[in-house]
């Protein structure tokens, strides 16, 4: 019993400590999760408060945010998505994914931005895109995102869009005014260059492009004669045609800009053949010759057309330009209205013309021009009491260049005018040589340029070259050239009249050459026609010829003007002109043109003749 009792009480012994065991375990764990308890609590609230932030933060803030969970596509919006949009807020069934709503344009650029930030887990995926508002309308927006990966698996992605409509507009209007035209709006030379570097880097071999360099013809005349806003009305309506030219040609294959004043640029792509570029240029040109009607005014206008052809004339931007542009100065000088492709012949000529004009400044410089005088007759008295200025150079290696060589470069160049006011005092000072040390009554005749003719002020000059040599006006003619004349005949009329008014006499030169008009005999302020070589060289044989002559003659004399032939060779030319009342004549019959010692000689000779 008592053994009993013994073993009974160990082993409420061991039961009891077991309970104490178990009870101190089960204190533990409670007291664990009494702690767990608490920060789950600590937690919720944290999140709760992070929620309420998150939420706060996503409402107030001034982007559009964007959760897309990739496992299921489905995405969602908050902050300012469907303000940005102009959707009512909530309104979630209009609009699933920003996807939908991207401009056509970048469509294509977003989708590969964002699959590639998927797949080499860039940092961050950033992007400025356009969307479509619920008007039709379209934002710029700024959007930046990041994805999550589950192992190499992309399953979440969020980011924030911010309205960036009003930087992007400020920005294309610095970029127009950067790249576009204010007149006309068509894209400006530097826009242009951009282009045709863009089209050269990502052209191949077989790709051909012309450039058509488009200048138009007496530009300046409109300008002066009507105003400049009506000079601006012009290139717009010019510029208007031009687009509608380029959208008949195909806007893929043309790049129309305007580089500048008057001028133009047509680039044609894609081009098989040179029929194309023709083609293409005759249109420029009938598009143009429609007379323009403003204001009151019909207004008709041509232009000239230089054309250069990627890759063959040039490789780069300024190589197109430069070669078109060459080409364009070409089409101008035959006569305008007309287009000129490039030639490798034409670079040439370009360097022997820099070659030239340095040349003529050392000439200048080192006296090597010469004035020679090639007499007249006067057909009545066969006296010589007039003589032609003509200017030689003396080159110290290519001997005696002739004017005709030098003459146009100086023109372009501008040294016309000190090489023309050279030649005027060099005849007037031996003109008044003549008359003082030989007592010979002579008039001399200076040819004129065309530029000489449309500077300010020639009058001026004219006149300071007579009080210092001393020379009277009344033995000064001036030669002027009809087209000289045509090219701005109000303001040659003007500057003429000056002239005239100072006693001086003014001859109309190579008449029968180029534009003949025989209005503007009436209407130009001369004293006398030089009929050109040119109409008297087939006299004797060609009675057609010889009528025409004696027309002109007649006529000249109708108007009060005296006539000079020019270019009388032989002695049956002789003959028939000086029958044929003409007061004057002039040619190798007479003498060919002479030094200054040379023609002296020649006059007491023929002084001498007479006297004897
Ligand atoms: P132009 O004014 O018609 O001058 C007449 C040209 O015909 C001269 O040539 C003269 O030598 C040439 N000539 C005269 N008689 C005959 C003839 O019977 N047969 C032939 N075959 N030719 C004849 P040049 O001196 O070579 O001058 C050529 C042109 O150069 C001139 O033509 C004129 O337009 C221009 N020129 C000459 N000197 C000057 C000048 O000082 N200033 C300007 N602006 N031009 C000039
Ligand atoms: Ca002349
Ligand atoms: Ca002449």
């Amino acid at each position: 019993m008592q053994h009993r009792e013994e073993k009974l009480k160990t082993n409420w012994r061991v039961i009891l400590r077991l309970l104490k065991t178990i009870i101190k375990k089960l204190d533990t764990a409670h007291k664990k999760l009494n702690k767990q308890y608490v920060d789950l609590k600590v937690r919720k609230e944290e999140l709760k408060e992070s929620e309420t932030r998150y939420r706060l933060a996503t409402e107030c803030a001034n982007d559009a945010i964007w959760d897309w969970d990739i496992t299921n596509n489905k995405i969602q919006f908050a902050g300012r998505w469907y303000e940005m949009l102009g959707y009512m807020k909530g309104n979630k069934t209009e609009i699933n994914s920003w996807a939908e709503v991207l401009h056509p344009d970048e469509e294509k650029s977003v989708k590969e931005a964002i699959f590639k930030h998927l797949e080499s887990k860039n940092e961050c995926y950033i992007m400025e895109h356009r969307l479509r508002k619920k008007n039709g309308e379209y934002i710029w927006v700024l959007n930046r995102g990041k994805a999550i990966w589950n192992d190499d698996e992309p399953v979440r992605m969020a980011g924030a869009m911010t309205d960036i409509t009003q930087k992007k507009t400020a920005e294309n209007k610095i970029y127009k005014m950067a790249y576009y035209d204010h007149l006309t709006s068509l894209p400006n030379r530097r826009c242009l260059m951009k282009e045709i570097e863009k089209f050269i880097i990502e052209s191949n071999e077989q790709d051909k492009m012309a450039f058509l360099y488009i200048d138009i013809d007496d530009f300046k005349k409109i300008n002066d004669s009507l105003n400049h806003s009506t000079g601006d009305s012009i290139l717009v309506k010019i510029s208007e045609r031009l687009k509608k030219n380029a959208r008949l040609t195909g806007e893929d294959r043309v790049f129309l800009s305007h580089t500048s004043g008057d001028e133009f640029v047509f680039v044609l792509r894609q081009i098989k053949s040179k029929e194309e570029i023709i083609e293409c240029c005759n249109n420029i040109l009938k598009i143009f010759n429609k007379p323009y009607k403003l204001r009151g005014h019909t207004i008709h206008i041509s232009c000239s057309i230089g054309i250069s052809v990627y890759p063959d004339d040039g490789k780069s931007f300024d190589a197109l330009f430069r070669n078109a542009d060459m080409s364009m100065y070409r089409a101008k000088r035959s006569g305008r209205n007309n287009y000129c492709f490039y030639n490798r012949d034409m670079k040439k000529e370009a360097v022997q013309n820099l070659e030239m004009e340095s040349e003529i400044r050392t000439a200048l410089l080192n006296n090597e021009f010469e004035v020679y005088l090639q007499p007249q007759i006067d057909c009545k008295t066969d006296e010589v009491l007039k003589s032609e200025a003509l200017i030689r150079w003396n080159h110290p290696v290519k001997g005696l260049v002739p004017p005709g060589d030098f003459i146009h470069i100086a023109e372009k160049t501008g040294q016309i005018i000190e090489l023309g006011m050279w030649t005027l005092r060099k005849a007037c000072e031996i003109n008044k040589e003549i008359q003082t040390k030989h007592g010979i009554n002579m008039i001399v005749s200076v040819n004129l340029s065309a530029w000489e003719l449309q500077q300010s002020g020639l009058n001026l000059k004219i006149k300071e070259i007579l009080d210092e040599t001393g020379l009277f006006p009344e033995f000064l003619e001036l030669e002027i050239t009809e087209s000289l004349a045509m090219q701005d005949p109000e303001l040659a009329i003007k500057t003429l009249i000056k002239i005239r008014k100072m006693g001086i006499k003014v001859a109309l030169d190579d008449f029968g050459t180029g534009y003949s008009s025989l209005n503007y005999l009436k209407i130009l302020p001369i004293t006398n026609l030089k009929i050109d070589k040119e109409l008297i060289d087939d006299i004797v044989n060609n009675i057609t010829e010889k009528n025409i002559v004696d027309f002109i003659i007649k006529l000249a004399h109708e108007l009060n003007l005296e006539v000079t032939v020019e270019g009388v060779e032989d002695s049956k030319q002789y003959a028939l002109i000086k029958g044929m009342e003409c007061d004057r004549i002039q040619g190798y019959y007479i003498s060919k043109p002479l030094t200054e010692k040379a023609f002296l000689n020649y006059i007491k000779n023929n002084q001498n003749k007479k006297g004897a």
